[in-house]
């Protein structure tokens, strides 16, 4: 099961024009720290904040006639993107989700125009509440990652890295379920067969890397963590982004809480940008020393649908706590 070049710039079509081609700006900071130019998609300006907007964008519009309606069951930006998706379509969207989903998430979703279905307390009894619309409503139901013509719709980035900066020599990229890593790597090799596309991980909660080592989909604890969008298991039914992470990525590297506090202070001071902590992980893999520029390097800025609070803490140095992850306050540049 994989995606190819063709599928990519079928949805490249699809998207046009509703997802935005976003630019790529060069970090002059990284640059002259590490010795090679440094790239940054700027992937936070689209219109809901995230990337994620071009996979769903791509698998509404491949939907069959009259489908119905359209669910899944992430209170991230993927709940976001599908919202989107099926408002432009004048589709019907139901966002599943616990109780525990703190209401600003539900309102986001909520503004959008999509149905929130609260249902139970863990993230299993959202995603049970999924199935039953899919199975007994005839919704259709579209996985975050594991889903081709999602993993299509991300590969759009690739090729606009790619075309924006033909002489990139290394693609970091944000990994939690794979898709957008799936994507981008399958983009960029057809197009570029020795590009070298890195993902980066945060190495609690890792479960794509736990799967790569162990050969087969596992699942993992997921602890709290700065980079809450790089959460998640990839599903022990994978199909996709399993298998493509597996045959396309060159390396999965892993940065731990501190090193991507620090590189969100780095974004903030040296950039001047807000970011979620899921986006900096490229720029925390680099500064920690896990990885060597040899060249020409991009990364993607996936998203900023972030807690504000969380950064205010972060910029003044200030010590984190997140649930049961405490991270220790550093002032920038001491
Ligand atoms: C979903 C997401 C990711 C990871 O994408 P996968 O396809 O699940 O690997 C990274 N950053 C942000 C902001 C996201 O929303």
């Amino acid at each position: 099961m994989t995606v190819t070049l063709a599928d990519i710039l079928s949805a490249a079509n699809t998207i046009r024009g509703r997802a935005d081609a976003t630019p790529m700006v060069p970090s002059v900071h990284m640059e002259q720290a590490y010795g090679h130019p440094f790239w940054l998609k700027l992937e936070l300006a689209q219109p809901i904040g995230a990337f994620k907007l071009r996979g769903a964008l791509n698998a509404v519009a491949n939907l069959p006639e009259g489908t119905r309606g359209v669910t899944c069951c992430s209170t991230g930006n993927h709940g976001r993107g599908v919202a989107f998706a099926a408002r432009e379509k004048g589709m019907r969207a139901v966002v599943c989700m616990s109780e525990l989903v703190p209401a600003p998430k539900v309102d986001g979703i909520r503004a959008l125009g999509a149905d929130v279905h609260i249902h139970g307390r863990t993230q299993d009894a959202a995603f049970a509440e999924s199935v039953r619309l899919a199975e007994e409503e005839g919704f259709a139901m579209i996985s975050p990652f594991d889903d081709a013509h999602v993993i299509a719709g991300q590969g759009t980035i690739g090729l606009e890295m790619l075309y924006q900066r033909p002489e990139l020599e290394a693609l970091l990229v944000p990994l939690s379920g794979g898709g957008l890593a799936a994507g981008i790597a399958a983009a960029a090799k057809a197009i570029k067969p020795d590009i070298r596309v890195i993902g980066i991980s945060m190495d609690r909660g890792a479960a794509m890397y736990a799967s790569l080592q162990a050969g087969h989909p596992v699942e993992i604890e997921e602890p709290e963590s700065l980079a809450d969008s790089l959460g998640g298991g990839i599903g022990m039914d994978n199909r996709f982004s399993f298998p493509m992470c597996r045959d396309l990525l060159d390396d999965v590297i892993l940065v731990s809480e501190a090193e991507v506090y620090r590189a969100l202070q780095t974004l903030y001071y040296e950039e001047r940008m807000v970011a979620e902590g899921a986006c900096v992980v490229g720029i925390a893999a680099v500064e920690s020393g896990k990885l060597d520029l040899t060249g020409p390097t991009g990364t993607i800025l996936t998203g900023r649908n972030l807690d504000m609070r969380v950064l205010a803490q972060v910029i003044s140095g200030r010590d984190v706590q997140l649930g049961d992850t405490h991270i220790e306050g550093h002032k920038y540049g001491t």
